[in-house]
């Protein structure tokens, strides 16, 4: 086995199987994307829409793609017929523009809610009010090409577990509140993105049901 490999099923014996891992290969060669694909895993994520397109092109088409990054609206016609689930969705803007290029293609792309809980002031996402105001839009109730499986989050970039803690667990709480406003009797709505190579194993102790991994698997970039 390479150390990529080795390093793929460390991490992947130590998820639990409930969790999902996806792995992400952003900025690393298809090479690299191949070897961790042949331990048999599916789905990965990357951060550029154009970087994912090329990817898709020329990997096996039964990868799952993973949107994690920041993403502008009028990228998402590069993703759209294809992407599996968008993490980032930051703005009813955004997701409208999903909604469009959705709609072009003739599928329901499932999304994410970025929220920000990070104390730091420089990471995207949505505060809960601005995610309340979305999900209660009029304009969301019409999107048709939509669905809003969970919510996503990123940490701030610290030492202090604690923190990083109460940070998982703000996102645990938005997504308990939202599930009750919102997703009551609708099961599509259960997804935890939360957790990267420094704070996966915290963030599943709080209850992620999806951590994206990087550079534990692929080395750092
Ligand atoms: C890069 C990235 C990751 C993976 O980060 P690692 O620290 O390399 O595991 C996870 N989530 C997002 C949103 C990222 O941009």
């Amino acid at each position: 086995m390479s150390t990529i490999q080795t390093n793929f099923e460390k991490i992947k014996k130590s998820i639990p199987i409930r969790t999902k891992l996806v792995a992400v290969s952003k900025t690393k060669p298809m090479e690299d994307i191949m070897e961790v694909y042949h331990c048999g895993q599916r789905d990965f994520g990357e951060s550029k829409a154009q970087e994912l397109l090329a990817k898709y092109d020329e990997l096996p088409k039964d990868i799952n793609w993973h949107m994690i990054g920041h993403l502008q609206s009028n990228k998402v016609k590069y993703i759209a017929p294809f992407v599996k689930l968008i993490h980032s969705v930051d703005s009813l803007k955004l997701l409208n523009a999903i909604n469009k290029e959705a709609r072009k293609n003739s599928r329901v792309i499932d999304c994410l809610l970025q929220m920000h809980i990070a104390e730091e002031d420089t990471k995207f996402g949505l505060s809960y009010e601005e995610s309340v105001e979305i999900l209660g839009s009029e304009v969301y109730a019409n999107m048709k090409n939509v669905r809003i499986t969970g919510l996503m989050c990123m940490a701030t970039f610290t030492e202090n577990q604690d923190q990083i803690r109460r940070e998982f667990t703000q996102l645990t709480k938005y997504f308990t509140n939202l599930k009750n406003s919102f997703f009551m009797n609708d099961d599509t709505f259960c997804e935890k993105s939360m957790g990267m190579s420094d704070d996966y194993p915290l963030a599943i102790e709080v209850g992620s049901t999806m951590v994206r991994v990087g550079s534990l698997i692929f080395g750092s970039r």
